[in-house]
């Protein structure tokens, strides 16, 4: 039976319920007057449940389809403003016994090099990365409660947030490892993290099962159920995603948007984001020999979708997509990017020859910050370092109720452009520097309250000529 509050992930991602929520999105895909009556309620910006957003997914009209791609770019901007959060992923471990069937990781591959990093290999990872201008980590990791223990990612954030090299910082590292326990939860949120992501890969149970056929990652319920865990264990900024390509992307978006009303309901607060990984070509995997794959169209449309029926989320693209699909992206609702990553275990110190690659998936886009950076800027977006809200224990309700109350702008935007600031000192070349100042001048008349505008410039001033760092509301 589907409960939405029900602890049970049978329950509140049931299958009959998304079988039930495509027939009706197949029924009513060309239903005009329903169609126009879902815009409407999407552009009060509260949302959409599964059902109409399903509808809107299935709605092969181009009008239409032309006003969902309009209202998710507003949206995007009325919540997010021209402001980019940058990031870059850190492998610290590919060791893995799951039988995950898309992934090289798994368990079986015996040729991939198998690395961890010791703590002094994280240091090199970390400067490497510090030094690029990176301010917020993805740590990634293999299941391997052996090696990969929960003592050592413990270890790893500590020394990562101890590392002051030069001017810079890693303030805000999230992390992307297995499901675990309520317990391994609170002891996560206590060393600091920031958001806890774990992709659901598949909602498809039936699929779920055949695509981890061996390891802990086998058990469906488990997997499925570790957000709520998470939140038991005082953990509430959390990351859903699922692996597009996997199973027909249809069932999994009626599924992702089942997980956040879940998590909603149950706990008073929805997914801090959303990834939009799509499967890629690695090492021994080939994704042609998956069928569900989508073509960019398609990846565009669900990405808008999803960003008019969970206005408040964070939507994440990574380096899996290339330069031109990210810029699309960007328009309709992607608030996350990263910059500049390697998916290889040790890869930003020291890339690995060809022949050696511990890589978790090839990358599609393989500029540097600094040419991310730039290129954003020159579309006339904010590139931000900031890691304000969570060290200031916005997370959870209290960034949700920061964005619903307008506020923002006064406070996420003065933030971006001081950590811009910092990266532009710091990190640019001059050609990236002088269109980044020339946007900051810019950008700084629109911070709308007076007072917070002077702060901000005297802020850019110090950071500029006293070289002080680390300013935030
Ligand atoms: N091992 C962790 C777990 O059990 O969920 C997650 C970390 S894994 C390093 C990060 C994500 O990479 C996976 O959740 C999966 O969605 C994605 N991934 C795996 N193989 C991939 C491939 N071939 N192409 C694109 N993404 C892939």
């Amino acid at each position: 039976m589907y409960d939405v509050n029900s602890k049970c992930a049978d329950d509140f991602i049931n299958h009959e319920e998304i079988l039930e929520t495509l027939a009706y999105a197949d029924e009513n895909k060309e239903n005009a007057e329903l169609i126009d009556s879902i815009i409407e309620k999407a552009k009060k910006r509260k949302g959409l449940t599964h059902r109409e957003a399903s509808v809107l997914l299935a709605c092969p009209i181009e009008e239409k389809n032309q006003e969902i791609y309009k209202l998710a770019e507003q949206i995007k901007k009325d919540f997010y403003g021209n402001r980019i959060v940058m990031f870059a992923p850190l492998y610290l471990s590919n060791y893995c016994i799951n039988g995950c069937t898309y992934c090289p990781y798994h368990a079986k591959n015996k040729h991939i090099p198998r690395k961890q990093l010791s703590q002094d290999e994280i240091r090199r990872e970390v400067i490497a990365l510090q030094d690029m201008g990176h301010k917020r980590l993805a740590l990634e990791a293999g299941e391997d409660p052996v090696r990969n223990t929960m003592d050592y990612y413990l270890e790893s954030i500590q020394t990562i947030y101890s590392i002051k090299h030069k001017n810079g910082a890693i303030r805000r590292v999230n992390i992307n490892i297995a499901a675990t326990t309520v317990d391994n939860y609170r002891l996560l949120k206590e060393a600091g993290i920031g958001t806890y992501i774990l992709f659901q890969e598949t909602y498809h149970k039936e699929s779920y099962l055949e695509l981890h056929p061996t390891g802990p990652k086998h058990d469906y319920n488990y997997h499925t159920e570790a957000m709520d865990r998470a939140m038991e264990g005082g953990i509430d900024d959390v990351g859903l995603g699922v692996l597009f390509g996997l199973d027909k992307y249809r069932y999994e978006f009626a599924g992702l948007l089942m997980h956040a009303e879940h998590l909603e309901a149950a706990f008073g607060v929805g997914p801090h984001t959303i990834s939009v990984p799509r499967l890629k070509h690695a090492d021994d995997i080939n994704p042609e020999e998956f069928d569900n794959g989508i073509d960019d169209e398609t990846f565009l449309k669900i990405i808008a979708c999803i960003r008019i029926a969970v206005p408040y989320t964070g939507m994440i693209i990574s380096t899996r997509e290339n330069k031109s699909c990210r810029e699309r992206a960007l328009h309709l609702g992607i608030s996350q990017i990263s910059g500049g990553s390697r998916t290889s275990v040790g890869g930003y110190y020291e890339p690995e020859p060809e022949e050696e690659s511990s890589e978790q998936f090839d990358v599609s886009d393989n500029r540097t910050l600094d040419e991310v950076v730039r290129w954003l800027m020159q579309m006339d977006y904010i590139p931000s370092f900031c890691t304000a809200c969570y060290r200031e224990g916005r997370t959870g309700d209290r960034f949700m109720s920061l964005c619903k109350s307008g506020q923002i702008q006064n406070c996420c935007h003065p933030n971006a452009l001081m950590t811009l600031k910092e990266y532009l000192m710091d990190y640019a070349s001059p050609e990236t520097k002088a269109i980044g100042d020339k946007l900051i001048d810019k950008e700084v008349l629109n911070v709308p309250n007076e007072k917070v505008r002077k702060v901000v410039l005297e802020n850019l001033r110090l950071i500029e000529q006293d070289n002080r760092r680390d300013f935030r509301f």
